[in-house]
């Protein structure tokens, strides 16, 4: 790697040669690994659960990325039991202790990151780059993480006294068992970012995986390990939602949650967790991501943002941009552009070094993506895509054209979440009724502005119902965020805590306060 040379999604038009020959030596690495039976592991213990489901690849459906264990409700229990025996002996450890085990799982990490994101790429088809981000970010999560402890001085904080000698002080300490269960679309980092945390706060932890994730979150387990993490401080727990999730949520032993996912899912979790007494749980769903593009805005750099964020990842980013608002003086010379840089993106293979946009991840959603355009189709205008692809080679994976559409403001187009590349425009008059349709939604995770005006800038920074925005960047009009740089984390039916990942409230979430009196005449 250059010296010096960070990754981040900031960075997705490196050419870096040096980079791209790690890569593929990362490829073959991860090339040895497939189609490999995995189990998962309870205490450390290889287990079979009732048996093993085959896993294959979005790229193409002959490439075989594994067969692996789904745990049973009688694993899950295990696990949970493990950890709470554990618990005690993890929160006691020094925290100095705890954050050197997870900083070294982050170094383990960077060093393996060549093979780590062409695995994740096999996996879940993210683009070279993309790939690469994901493992760096999440590296960087787990030092962020690791930081704050360290800033904190482990959260003991001196108090006053009212006279009487003695000890006056406050702690912060973990819940004992905290659980965490993480989405297909960044399968390395929304796993990092809430195992880290959990574990740097002294909490042990059950981990479920997504079943689109299960080898980088398997990954994520042999680095822990290797770093020297206690096998009872953390239990990899591959298998279905419905039985690994649904126990995890319904058990009374399990004293936090971190879910990411989607907001039905998330809701469900929410609301059947805290049965008995309050628990804490950390939610972080989805999104509807506008960007507002005024006339007094940089068109060539409105249109670079709005491209990557539409269509990185196929869409498939929490915080992708699916909406988009433009002043009607600017809407045609905006469309055209961004038509024009839409149409040369190159789709394909994700492992190949100039493909920008690869496969969604299944059949269902590349099922979402037609139902979308046939509604384009029916009801407004595509300006650009709305098919499948299934040329040559392409016939075996999930791919669809990068699509920009113009429907009507009441089509549910604008509502749903769709998780593909698919974007709609829709031209506005005045800047308040931009924002007033921007903020029109049920969630509020990331938005995006280009102006060239102080004055909209601060109107629309003091009304944007989101908890991630960005003014006139060319990197990503709403994607893109980077632990310690942009904390991550949403409003309204994104997010339920308000607190995000990478920033400065997040650790504090893993532990609760104990104030501590010890009195000494
Ligand atoms: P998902 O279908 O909601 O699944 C998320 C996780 O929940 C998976 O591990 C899933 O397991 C598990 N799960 C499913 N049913 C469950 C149940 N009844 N009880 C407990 N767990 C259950 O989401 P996804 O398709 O993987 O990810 C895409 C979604 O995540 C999008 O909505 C996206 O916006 C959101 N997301 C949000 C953020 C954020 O930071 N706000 C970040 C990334 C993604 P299985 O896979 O085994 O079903």
């Amino acid at each position: 790697m250059a010296e010096g040379f960070r990754i981040t999604y900031a960075t997705m038009s490196a050419d870096n040669e040096e980079l791209h020959k790690l890569y593929e030596e990362g490829i073959e690495t991860a090339t040895s690994w497939l189609g490999q039976k995995h189990p998962l592991y309870v205490n450390g213990e290889a287990r079979v659960g009732s048996g093993y489901k085959e896993v294959r690849s979005p790229i193409d459906s002959d490439m075989l990325i594994g067969e692996f264990a789904q745990a049973t409700r009688e694993d899950v229990r295990d696990a949970i039991a493990a950890a709470k025996g554990f618990a005690r002996t993890w929160a006691d450890t020094p925290w100095r202790e705890r954050v050197r085990i997870v900083r070294k799982a982050a170094d383990l990490m960077t060093e393996r990151r060549n093979e780590l994101s062409a695995l994740m790429a096999m996996e879940v088809g993210k683009s070279r780059l993309e790939a690469l981000g994901d493992v760096e970010e999440s590296a960087d999560l787990l030092r962020w993480n690791c930081n704050e402890m360290e800033k904190h001085d482990g959260f003991t904080t001196p108090m006053q006294s009212l006279g009487s000698a003695g000890e006056y002080y406050d702690v912060l300490r973990p819940y004992g068992v905290w659980a965490v269960i993480s989405p297909f679309n960044f399968p390395m980092a929304l796993a990092a970012g809430p195992t880290s945390g959990a574990l740097v706060a002294g909490n042990c932890v059950v981990f479920k995986p997504a079943h689109l994730g299960l080898f980088t979150g398997l990954k994520l387990y042999e680095l822990y390990m290797d770093a020297g993490l206690p096998k009872a401080a953390f239990h990899y727990l591959s298998g279905p939602g419905s039985v690994v999730g649904d126990e995890i949520v319904h058990h009374p032993d399990v004293g936090g949650i971190t879910f990411t996912g989607s907001y039905e899912v998330g809701m469900g979790i929410y609301k059947g967790f805290a049965a008995d007494y309050p628990k804490p749980i950390i939610c972080e769903m989805g999104g509807k991501n506008p960007t507002i593009v005024s006339d007094k805005a940089d068109l060539d750099k409105a249109t670079d943002g709005v491209m990557r964020s539409a269509f990185g990842y196929g869409g498939q980013k929490c915080s992708a941009n699916s909406r988009v608002y433009v002043h009607r003086k600017v809407h045609d010379e905006f469309v055209r552009l961004l038509r024009e840089k839409t149409e040369k993106i190159k789709v394909g293979n994700p492992l190949e070094k100039d493909v920008f946009l690869g496969p969604i991840i299944d059949e269902s959603a590349v099922a979402t993506f037609e139902e979308a355009a046939a509604e384009a189709k029916k009801n407004g205008e595509v300006i650009t895509g709305g098919d499948q692809i299934t040329d040559g080679d392409l016939a075996r994976g999930n791919y669809v054209q990068p699509t920009i559409v113009e429907v009507p403001l009441d089509s549910w187009i604008w509502k749903k979440e769709l998780f593909v590349p698919f974007v709609s425009i829709a031209p506005y008059d005045d800047l308040d009724e931009a924002i007033r349709l921007a903020n029109d939604t049920e969630y509020g995770l990331t938005a995006g502005l280009y102006s060239e005006d102080r004055a909209e800038i601060d109107k629309w920074l003091s009304s944007i119902e989101a908890g991630v925005v960005y003014v006139n960047r060319r990197a990503g009009a709403t994607t893109g965020a980077w632990p310690g740089v942009q904390p991550f984390g949403g409003w309204k039916g994104s997010g339920t805590t308000g607190k995000a990942g990478g920033g400065p409230y997040y650790v504090t979430q893993y532990m609760r306060e104990q104030s501590r009196t010890v009195i000494q005449e």
